[in-house]
């Protein structure tokens, strides 16, 4: 049995991810919407899994530490650290408070549970971040969002190096366009059946995990083939 957290399991892919994981492993599911997060935990079970549900606000870095400590999180072979916002707008209507939350959740919770968490992790255990194709290219009116991916997936590449030592794999995904809530929040009409779902990325990174654990697969890019 392997011990999983994954942030953002309440939905969307971090929920795809929990349910492609579950079968014979533990998962600790993060977010801030309890009974979301609470009818993953019963589909874990249901795929043969067990679940701990632990509401936690990640755009707080007090709240990413004190997740760390907590006494329900045991030790982990796995850390998916998928929570992430996109909050999209001109140049002229970033709002300082915007820019520094998109931060907070898509870089410094990931940096904060790396950096406390992985010390305890095992030879052979694995970090995932959830990047984007926002993490290579600019896009008009997502400068926020880009600027977080781009730091996450600077900083991902740099502590890959570091913990290669430790045998502590470290793969960065970076999807397309996928099928979630997350396009709710974006302007304009967004054609969710021409894009990717959420069990695709959890699909590849189960595939990627299950790898020996000498064979690291840093970088995996995934598009729609009509490139959406
Ligand atoms: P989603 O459906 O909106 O889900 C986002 C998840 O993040 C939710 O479970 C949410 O949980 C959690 N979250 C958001 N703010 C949080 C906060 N302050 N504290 C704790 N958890 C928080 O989005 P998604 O598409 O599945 O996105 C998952 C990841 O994939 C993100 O990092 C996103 O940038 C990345 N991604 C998405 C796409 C896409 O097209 N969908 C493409 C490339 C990369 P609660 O609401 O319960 O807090």
């Amino acid at each position: 049995m392997k011990t999983i957290l994954i942030t953002g399991a309440s939905r969307g892919i971090g929920k795809a991810i929990a349910l492609k994981f579950a079968s014979g492993n533990k998962v600790i599911l993060t977010g801030r919407d309890k009974s979301k997060l609470d009818e993953t935990a019963s589909l874990v079970v249901k795929n043969g899994g067990e679940a701990i549900v632990i509401e936690a606000d990640l755009s707080v870095p007090q709240n990413v530490i004190a997740l760390t400590k907590n006494e329900n999180l045991p030790q982990l072979d796995l850390l998916i650290n998928n929570a992430g916002i996109a909050l999209v707008g001109s140049l002229d209507e970033i709002t300082l408070e915007d820019w520094q939350k998109t931060f907070d959740v898509n870089v410094t919770a990931p940096f904060l549970l790396i950096q406390k968490l992985s010390s305890k992790m095992p030879k052979g255990s694995s970090i995932v971040n959830i990047a984007s194709v926002a993490s290579k290219s600019g896009f008009p009116n997502w400068s926020t969002y880009c600027m977080s991916k781009f730091a996450l997936d600077g900083f991902t590449k740099s502590i890959r190096e570091e913990l290669r030592e430790k045998d502590i794999r470290v793969l960065n995904i970076y999807p397309g366009a996928v099928a979630t809530d997350i396009w709710n929040g974006v302007p304009g009409e967004q054609d969710l059946s021409a894009m990717m779902q959420p069990t695709s990325v959890a699909e590849i990174i189960f595939t990627a995990v299950a790898q020996p654990t000498g064979t690291v697969i840093e970088d995996i890019t995934m598009r729609n083939l009509h490139d959406f």
